[in-house]
């Protein structure tokens, strides 16, 4: 643990659900341990105050000429300026509101130029995977360190020059692993060969400061139920250009400024050229007021402190795990990657979904168990074929079989040591 050499540990903040008790199969409650947070963290304590106090005071927004509309509209463009500052934008981005990650990364698919190639690698999730339906995509093998990743990326690109439009997806820290990818270096890369490049922070917004002109990204998608505020909002924030040239993402109110019949009968529409380009229908003020509660929450109680922490969670994991020889711990880059609070593993001889539910019945301690919605990822990883299985499913295998699926463990800003220390006593 190099906790005690950096920055000093913060508390765990506090968040909702710290006194829930759950039932024990062998009798008995406890309190239950919130272990996957990277499926969905839970509210901090200080969103959750934000939002009631100002539940009184929920009006529509944009359009409504009472006292309430007008502060809700208020609050809902200072939330905007709030997202833009927590992500260090540059002045001319737009922080479009949108419902997740996944719906951020498809609103970006949806406004690519004719013509546009996305290089994606195999490893993303599959919000980040599979929304370029319209595009030409080049999907990059799984690289075994940074650096290859960046070579990879370099060379996919070199070979595919001179070409149009160009999109390079990534992601931040990987929701299987933890792992930080290179997103200075692949943005680095993508604009020396002309093409842009969006960062899929879902996973590395909640642990680490995010600056989109530092790392030189040129959009930057994240979702608020993972940044402890779970009411249903997202983010995609950057270049206008591309989201101006485009057609709304939906059609309707909000997006439009002007609609009138043309003399032939039809309708000319005139778009607006802001965010709210891509903002049509009545949005989820609560849930964009909480994800800036949220970004407020993360920077009074300073990013340096709360990576301290997890750095230090992190290592209690690790080394727990360390200490069962039948654990396996899965990663791409290796043990001395930096990475954030998830970490996946497999038992030898456990199913894992049998065993992440008997870390639920037996310990009330919730983890998740499956592919993680990165299929190839997981598969590369396991070493193990494709098998026929759900949406984001685990394949059946019988108790004892090798597994075909990995538990993962999650933690972040609210975890106190006890959950982690539960947890690895759990698994020994
Ligand atoms: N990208 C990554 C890396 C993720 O971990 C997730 C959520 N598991 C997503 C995208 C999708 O986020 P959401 O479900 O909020 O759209």
């Amino acid at each position: 643990d190099s906790a005690a050499e950096g920055p000093a540990c913060a508390e765990p903040l506090p968040v909702l659900g710290r006194d829930v008790t759950v039932p024990l199969v062998t009798g008995g409650e406890v309190t239950y341990a919130a272990l996957d947070y990277a499926a969905s963290a839970p509210a901090l304590q200080r969103v959750w105050d934000d939002v009631a106090a100002y539940a009184p005071y929920y009006g529509s927004v944009h359009r409504g000429a009472g006292y309430l509309s007008q502060l809700s509209t208020d609050l809902f463009e200072q939330s905007r300026a709030t997202v833009a500052e927590f992500l260090d934008c540059r002045p001319a981005d737009q922080v479009v509101f949108t419902r997740s990650t996944t719906d951020s990364l498809n609103l970006l698919a949806a406004v690519l130029p004719v013509g546009c190639q996305v290089f994606v690698f195999e490893t993303e999730h599959h919000a980040s995977l599979l929304p370029w339906t319209d595009a030409q995509v080049i999907y990059l093998d799984a690289p075994r360190t940074p650096d290859e990743a960046v070579a990879t990326l370099e060379r996919a690109l070199a070979d595919r020059e001179p070409y149009g439009p160009a999109l390079v997806c990534v992601t931040g820290a990987s929701n299987v692993t933890g792992e930080l990818w290179p997103v200075k270096e692949l943005a680095a890369a993508a604009h020396a060969h002309g093409a842009r490049i969006v960062l899929d922070a879902a996973q590395l917004a909640p642990h680490h400061p995010v600056s989109v002109r530092d790392l030189d990204v040129d959009w930057v998608a994240f979702s608020g139920h993972k940044l402890y505020a779970p009411f249903g909002s997202g983010v995609l924030a950057g270049r206008a250009d591309w989201l101006q040239e485009a057609e709304p993402y939906l059609a309707g109110g909000g997006a439009s400024r002007k609609v009138a019949r043309r003399a032939d009968g039809g309708v000319d529409v005139e778009w607006h050229t802001t965010a709210a380009r891509h903002e049509a229908g009545s949005p989820n003020v609560i849930g964009v007021y909480s994800i800036a509660s949220a970004c407020r929450a993360l920077r009074d109680a300073g990013f340096d402190g709360l990576v301290a922490r997890e750095r230090h969670l992190i290592a209690q994991v690790r080394e727990g795990l360390a200490d069962v020889p039948a654990v396996r711990v899965l990663s791409l880059f290796g043990d001395d990657a930096p990475r954030v609070g998830v970490i996946s593993f497999v038992v030898d001889g456990w199913n894992s979904s049998h065993f992440a539910a008997a870390l639920s019945a037996e310990y009330g301690i919730g983890v998740r168990d499956g592919l993680f919605c990165a299929h190839p990822l997981v598969r590369t990883l396991l070493g193990s074929e494709p098998q026929a299985q759900g949406e984001c499913g685990a394949p059946e295998a019988a108790p004892g079989e090798r597994s075909l699926n990995a538990i993962r463990v999650s933690f972040g800003a609210g975890t106190p040591d006890e959950h982690v220390e539960r947890f690895v006593r759990a698994v020994k």
